[in-house]
């Protein structure tokens, strides 16, 4: 391999002016940090200001590939289809062909050799199927990056990137790949990820020793890591495999497509399964040897049946139904960044969740003001058209000064803006925080203009809002202004005791009627410098300002549907407990005796309280991010698998350490994205709700399929040693049995994954962590199921035996008998509770398909000679074939009964 080519596969385009050895190419052991900035720039052909152009772009994705770690390989079709030939199963098979060609039987060798090959062409479809699913999921996962490319800022997938790509950094994007640093502003990231350092690192754009070891350069940042302060602008470096992410990915195993929790559990019954057949090989053996059986004949029988209760679609139709349910939930507006994610939702038994904008809508309106002197001010109109009267006992308050100096305050102490008036439907279009809009709109109502107020009094230094701190102040000449919560804001001001709790009491009112409040005051003569503790004391009180956040209107049905299905709904919210318990109880989250408790009681308590505690709080109110992790680890101690919601930098470890951690599209930083097991697309809470009902359904799907696979063989097993005991040859052929299980089952099961929902899923409580896979239900549908299949086929198998038909047609019908009773048994598998004869089948096509397919096939081993000649049977007369579809319906009829019995129970 040439240099040339070695670079080619790292994607990393080594510095122009000197290509041969002074700058090797990759981060590692580049050396980008002892160089300036501009010398790097120019090393990687780009430029600081414009960019890369388009065309350039172009090119380097052409030359270097995509930003991204090596994907599980995307297999060929002929790979897939060698896949299949490694597993133990084939094997047997091979075993089997040869006790046949032992035995002098060539075409039973043939046979075995043509089902194998079946058997791997339908495998290697459905994994076919399966990947593509998991494709569609990581392009849905994908995040964003903001690069300067032509010129203009744009937020492009990170996987998009390339050498010499200019990107801008910010307080809460993830590194999307290897960059050297060019300007820095208060700039810090947190590499743990990467370096297990958990502090975050302070950044410069300065050049560095040239022997700086690769910890210590602080002007690079690493993919991976993430943007926890500050702003700064960088060029890419390296992208994907180059970085140093990606040495350590590629040292790991890569490309290892990682288990989820259930295919492991899975895998691991799958081991038990192969245990069972052991015992089943021997007991066959054992009765055909003391039944005086020719030997190798029962060999190849109990081959066959071995090779039939190996559940080998299970696995497959696992990742169908995850990947497909991926899909579904991506269609209801959740995206899932990990796999393991889906099945955990399925199980979730408590959800936290934000307030702002995830249960309520976010779109803030001013509806009152408390004055210094007390006096409350009734703000009319709704939303952001800024018509409206300001009434104090009803009289016009607009020119009242006490007013005017308010709304100044919040119109300097905040950023966000009005855009407008604009012709078309939404004359006014708020930018910016919600909370800030709300502002300026009142603002305006009141006849202020924002710019003018705010070009009089130009801010000179500025506090922004930190949901830690729960409070914003601005600098201008001769003042500071302060809005906050009214808790951090009235602790500034130089009140008296008794006046400071009358407003903290007007405040507490305001809240208890579900409204958000802020305090504002100002510091006269007041510097911004160190914080907000220096102007303790010093602060004077302008006023209150409570606006209310309309819940969103399908929560509270979201809610209902949750308590329905055994699931706590929680509030978590910076807001006050006041105003967090009246939107929960709006909506229906709290009952009358939840209780809301705050940051500052949350952090009194010990861990031991709080879990004692946990189940009757409703609300945690102003809590701060970090305390989120505590909530989230009390309920789990308690037994719950916990779902949380965040959107800040600081939540990422509650959302690494939920069950669920759920991330918001719209408000979310790239950090928490990237942290959260699912992303809500809306931000909304019936979202999630939604999200769960899928997990619910795909949990029960895999169950579906289980039951099909393992009753169906545990039928076949008993069918077989019974009528062995009972002193007849074997029911069935061995390659008839083979056939079967490869061919007639592997058309069905997997496709009983790709079932709807029932409806019901939201009714019933989370499905248990600790529940076995073949659960008790699941175990008892089987105890009525197997022996009803067996009877009939035993039945049917003994009666033509007594009247004379010969073995090899008795056979025949047998074989076909069982493969109509497994038809019946999918339509059984569909529904625990419900009738099969529900038109919702004809909405999963592939398993009609299957059926379709499974019965032709069928009619052709029986009626088409040469297949007949293969497969030992003989062509019936067709009133059998009547006669054994409606022997067969008997498997139908029984389970129809049982459940109409489950259903009028429940009735009752
Ligand atoms: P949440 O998003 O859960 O409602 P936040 O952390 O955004 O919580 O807000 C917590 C509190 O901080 C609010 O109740 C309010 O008093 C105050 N606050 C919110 N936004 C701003 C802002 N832009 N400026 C000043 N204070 C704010
Ligand atoms: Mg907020």
């Amino acid at each position: 391999m040439t240099t040339g080519e070695r670079d080619k596969v790292d994607g990393v385009i080594p510095p122009a002016s000197d290509p041969a050895a002074a700058r090797p190419a990759t981060s590692t052991d580049g050396s980008w940090h002892a160089i300036t900035a501009a010398e790097v720039v120019a090393a990687v052909g780009s430029d600081e200001a414009q960019g890369l152009s388009q065309a350039e772009v172009a090119t380097r994705v052409e030359r270097d590939g995509p930003n991204a770690l090596p994907e599980a390989r995307s297999r060929s079709l002929l790979s897939v289809v060698a896949g299949q030939f490694k597993s133990p199963l084939v094997w047997l098979l091979f075993v089997a062909a040869a006790v046949a060609a032992a035995l002098g039987e060539f075409s039973d060798a043939a046979v075995i050799a043509v089902v194998v090959a079946l058997n791997a062409v339908i495998g290697a479809f459905q994994e076919g199927r399966a990947e593509q699913s998991l494709r569609a999921l990581r392009k849905l996962a994908e995040l964003q990056a903001r690069v300067v490319r032509g010129g203009s800022e744009a937020l492009v997938p990170a996987r998009e990137l390339v050498v010499g790509d200019v990107v801008v950094l910010e307080a809460g994007d993830a590194v999307p790949a290897d960059a050297r640093l060019l300007s820095v502003a208060s700039f810090k990231t947190a590499e743990a990820a990467l370096t297990g350092e958990s502090l975050p690192v302070e950044k410069s754009s300065e050049p560095l020793p040239a022997d700086t070891g690769p910890a210590d350069r602080v002007n690079v940042v690493f993919s991976g890591t993430q943007v926890v302060a500050g702003r700064a602008r960088a060029v890419v470096v390296a992208i994907g495999t180059a970085t140093e992410v990606g040495h350590i990915a590629a040292l790991a195993e890569s490309g290892v497509v990682r288990e989820t929790p259930l295919e492991r559990r899975v895998s691991r019954f799958g081991r038990v399964i192969v245990a069972g057949s052991v015992l089943v090989f021997v007991l066959v053996n054992l009765v055909g040897a003391i039944r005086g059986l020719p030997w190798l004949e029962i060999l190849m029988v109990s081959i066959s049946q071995v090779v039939g209760m190996i559940p080998e679609g299970l696995p497959v139709a696992m990742t169908i139904a995850l990947a497909v349910g991926v899909q579904r939930m991506a269609g209801r507006n959740a995206v899932v960044r990990k796999l393991s994610a889906v099945e955990t939702l399925g199980s979730t038994s408590v959800i936290c969740s934000d307030k702002t904008g995830t249960l309520t809508r976010n779109e803030m309106t001013v509806t009152t003001l408390v004055l210094p002197d007390g006096r409350e001010v009734v703000v009319g109109g709704s939303g952001y058209d800024p018509v409206g009267t300001l009434l104090v006992d009803g009289a016009p308050a607009e020119a009242d000064p006490a007013v005017r100096a308010l709304l100044e305050a919040v119109t300097l102490c905040g950023d966000a803006e009005l855009s407008g008036p604009h012709d078309e439907g939404a004359r006014w279009r708020p930018v910016g925080d919600p909370t800030e809009v709300a502002l300026v709109t009142v603002a305006r109502k009141a006849g202020l203009v924002p710019e003018d107020v705010r070009r009089a009094e130009p801010r000179v230094g500025e506090l922004p809002f930190d949901s830690a701190v729960q409070a914003m102040a601005t600098a201008h000449a001769g003042r500071v202004l302060v809005k906050g919560a009214p808790e951090v804001v009235l602790g500034l001001c130089g009140l008296d005791e008794a006046a400071r709790a009358a407003v903290a009491a007007r405040a507490e009112a305001l809240a208890a009627k579900a409204l958000r409040v802020l305090a504002v005051a100002e510091v006269p003569g007041g510097v911004l410098e160190g914080g907000l503790e220096p102007l303790r004391g010093r602060a004077v009180h302008l006023g209150l300002v409570g606006q209310f956040d309309p819940p969103r209107l399908e929560v509270a049905d979201a809610v209902s549907r949750c308590r329905a299905a055994g699931i706590r709904p929680v509030v978590v919210t910076g807001d006050h407990a006041a105003t967090g318990l009246a939107i929960a109880r709006t909506l229906g989250i709290a009952g009358e005796a939840d209780v809301a408790v705050d940051g500052r009681a949350l952090g009194a308590m010990s861990d031991e309280e709080l879990t004692q505690k946990i189940h009757s709080i409703a609300v945690f109110a102003r809590v701060q991010p970090a305390q989120k992790l505590r909530i989230v680890e009390a309920w789990q101690r308690s037994g719950a698998v916990v779902a949380m919601t965040g959107d800040g930098v600081n939540d990422a470890p509650a959302l690494v350490k939920a069950d669920v951690g759920v991330a918001m599209g719209v408000t979310g930083t790239e950090v928490a994205k990237e942290s959260a097991d699912i992303v809500l697309v809306d931000d909304n809470f019936a979202t999630l709700v939604a999200a769960v009902e899928e997990g619910r359904v795909i949990y029960r799907n895999i169950q579906k399929a289980m039951l099909l696979l393992f009753s169906t063989s545990a039928a076949e097993v008993v069918i077989l040693l019974v009528a062995l005991l009972l002193g007849f040859p074997p029911p069935f052929a061995a390659v008839q049995i083979l056939w079967n299980n490869l061919v007639t089952e592997g058309l069905v099961t997997v496709n009983l994954v790709l079932e709807g929902p029932e409806g019901d899923e939201m009714e019933r409580p989370p499905i248990s962590t600790h529940e076995p896979l073949l659960s008790r239900t699941i175990l008892l549908r089987m105890a009525l199921m197997v022996p009803v299949i067996a009877l009939v086929v035993l039945g049917w198998f003994a009666w033509r035996t007594a009247a004379g038909v010969p073995e090899q047609q008795v056979q025949t019908e047998a074989f076909t008998l069982l493969a109509v009773c497994e038809w019946y048994n999918v339509l059984n598998c569909r529904s625990e509770r419900h009738s099969a004869f529900t038109w919702s089948l004809f909405r999963n096509r592939w398993l009609v398909g299957g059926l379709v397919a499974g019965n032709l096939l069928q009619l052709a081993v029986v009626y088409w000679s040469p297949l007949a000649a293969v497969f030992h049977t003989v062509p019936f007369e067709p009133w059998v074939v009547l006669a054994l579809g409606a022997v067969g319906s008997v498997v139908l009829w029984v389970e129809e009964a049982r459940k109409l019995v489950v259903r009028l129970r429940a009735a009752r």
